[in-house]
């Protein structure tokens, strides 16, 4: 096994990423978007190539150790592999390049690209069944000056977070939320900063909307649609054809819709054309920015539209931000109990937090020894394989938008800070007042909330 962390030494020494004899992982690569006869030319020429046992092993050793990325970095001297866990990258140990060439040609030959090509961008996707469990995995490789990168995003083909409560978010927002998304009259922004999980969260939100008695359609680029949402009706435009944006909206709108989903605002005209739908015909409207915390996505979408930025105001009603931190492990999660300076610091009043957590994190091998540098016996977790988190929670912001709220936006549009100030003494909890909470609640550790505001 590649991925968790063994205690023998071999593995730490750059073993071989396949043994001689091992047995072949089960599992099997598809390409998809090929015909079927194609596809299944591709399979068996490819289980003829020299690489096809590393190619395996790499997909299953990443999704057996939970990882959501690989990334493979072909230099003149070797190939780098890094699997992504809950967000962190790790390295494996190093891959020689023949080794790492003949796994390379295996995916681009399955997937009907072009072995020889090591420059140009490369695109494809192949499902894969592991342990029951059906996986999509997007392959994309291009030149880069050090040689070659390739990337794998490993999907679960039915995704496995379903609610706002999967997400992390605590039941009084889920509440809040709700009431924000299923309301009149208003634009909602759903955002995050990127790689924190926004095309997520975006498509639970808009699943847990009410859509059984409101027409939810959404306007989307044909080059970059979003996945299909039950009960979301989806309309493409397409850049140079007929079916231009403006085109697409007024047919939409003939429909009579009640809610607009927007992954773009796309343009001007546009903006114009949701702001009269919200005005005079008491639709809503939901759109999505990256950006850093809730005033940043407002400040986000005002500037992107000047001409229209009081009438935006008018209409924001709710904007979400998040952040994704790992989850600590519950099987070895260490309570201590605060100090009293500790929750004073955090704003937590006395005697209400008697324990918050830190992660067990075992010292690195050459650090388990005794005084006299005989080695020690180190239990490592199981469950977390001693890296004391066990996957990705996130942490939210809700910002509510009132009258007085909108008053302080267009006084204070250009200056963040201020208007996060003027929002604190409203009480509005922060990104740290959250996660201070998430921590009271002992599902992450202050560490990781120090790492979160330090947006690393
Ligand atoms: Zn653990």
């Amino acid at each position: 096994m590649v991925f968790g962390r063994k205690k023998k030494k071999e593995a730490d020494q750059g073993a071989a990423v396949v043994g001689g004899d091992a047995p072949l992982p089960a599992l099997e690569i598809k390409p998809i978007g090929i015909n079927k006869d194609e596809a299944t030319g591709l399979i068996i020429a490819c289980k003829q190539l020299p690489g096809y046992p590393i190619a395996l092993v790499l997909i299953a050793n990443a999704i057996s150790g939970r990882a959501d990325r690989i990334l493979i970095d072909y230099s003149a001297q070797g190939a780098v592999v890094r699997y992504r866990l809950d967000g962190m990258w790790e390295t494996l140990p190093a891959m020689d390049r023949a080794s790492a060439d003949a796994a390379l040609v295996v995916y681009k030959k399955i997937l009907g690209l072009n072995p020889a090509e090591r420059r140009a961008r490369q695109d494809g996707k192949f499902a894969t069944n592991f342990k029951d469990i059906d996986w999509v995995v997007s392959f994309t490789s291009m030149g880069v000056p050090s040689g070659e990168r390739v990337l794998f995003s490993i999907d679960r083909k039915k995704p496995l977070l379903k609610t706002l409560g999967d997400l992390g978010m605590r039941d009084g927002m889920q509440e809040q939320f709700k009431a924000m998304m299923n309301g009149h009259e208003g634009l909602i922004i759903i955002s995050a900063p990127a790689t924190h999980g926004l095309p997520t969260t975006w498509r639970i939100a808009l699943e847990n909307a009410d859509k059984f008695v409101r027409d939810w359609v959404s306007i989307e680029n044909k080059k970059d649609a979003d996945p299909e949402i039950i009960n979301v009706t989806q309309y493409f435009y397409e850049d140079g054809t007929a079916d231009t944006p403006e085109a697409v909206f007024e047919k939409v709108r003939l429909k009579q819709p009640d809610v607009f989903v927007l992954p773009s605002l796309i343009n001007g005209d546009i903006v114009e054309s949701v702001l009269n739908q919200i005005n005079t015909e008491h639709k809503h409207a939901v759109t999505r920015v990256v950006a850093n915390d809730a005033f940043d996505a407002v400040i986000q979408v005002l500037s992107a539209y000047p001409n229209h930025a009081k009438s935006l105001i008018k209409v924001m009603q709710g904007v979400l931000n998040q952040r994704l931190i790992r989850r600590l492990c519950d099987n070895c999660k260490q309570p201590y109990q605060p100090t009293p300076q500790l929750l004073q610091k955090l704003g937590i009043p006395a005697g209400r937090v008697p324990k918050l957590y830190n992660p067990t994190v075992p010292p690195p091998p050459e650090q388990r020894v005794d005084a006299k540098g005989n080695p020690v016996e180190f239990e490592i977790c199981k469950r977390c394989n001693g890296r004391g988190y066990l996957g990705r929670m996130a942490i939210f912001e809700l910002l509510t938008i009132d009258d007085t709220m909108r008053q302080a936006i267009a006084k204070l549009a250009s200056k963040p800070d201020e208007l996060r100030k003027f929002a604190k003494s409203r009480n509005h909890l922060s990104f740290q007042e959250e996660g201070i909470l998430a921590c009271a609640l002992g599902v992450t550790s202050l560490q990781e909330i120090q790492r979160l505001m330090s947006g690393k």
